[in-house]
């Protein structure tokens, strides 16, 4: 996708902060980060959303939950951390490049806003 900033990350046109990266997945630091953890987790092919992801290859799919696991792992998350998957417009998802955002590092409300 020409003009998708996560893929740009991917193809490292543009840099970021990498925490773990296999063949298919890339986890980078958010640059404007809402908890002391606050990791995204991409795949590396391009999927719009979360619904788009699930349509395709049933393996992706469980691979970007591990990946994303193994991430919180990596970041020493042992008390807990939340995964969010921002989706369409009303979700708030902003780049459209399915993510998932690991948060932690702090106790976490509820309700989100
Ligand atoms: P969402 O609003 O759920 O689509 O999340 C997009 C996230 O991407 C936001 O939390 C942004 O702070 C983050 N973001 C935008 N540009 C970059 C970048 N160049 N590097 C890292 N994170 C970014």
């Amino acid at each position: 996708m020409n003009d998708c900033l996560f893929c740009k990350i991917v193809a490292k046109e543009i840099p970021c902060n990498e925490v773990l990266e296999n063949d298919d997945f890339l986890a980078f630091r958010d640059i404007d980060p809402q908890a002391p953890v606050h990791v995204l987790v991409i795949p590396k092919k391009h999927f719009e959303d979360i619904t788009e992801l699930t349509q395709g290859d049933s393996s992706l799919t469980s691979g970007f939950m591990e990946f994303v696991s193994q991430t919180a792992k990596l970041e020493k998350l042992d008390k807990g951390f939340r995964i969010v998957l921002n989706t369409g417009p009303d979700g708030g998802q902003s780049v459209q490049h399915v993510h998932a955002h690991v948060l932690g590092g702090r106790g976490l409300t509820w309700p989100p806003g």
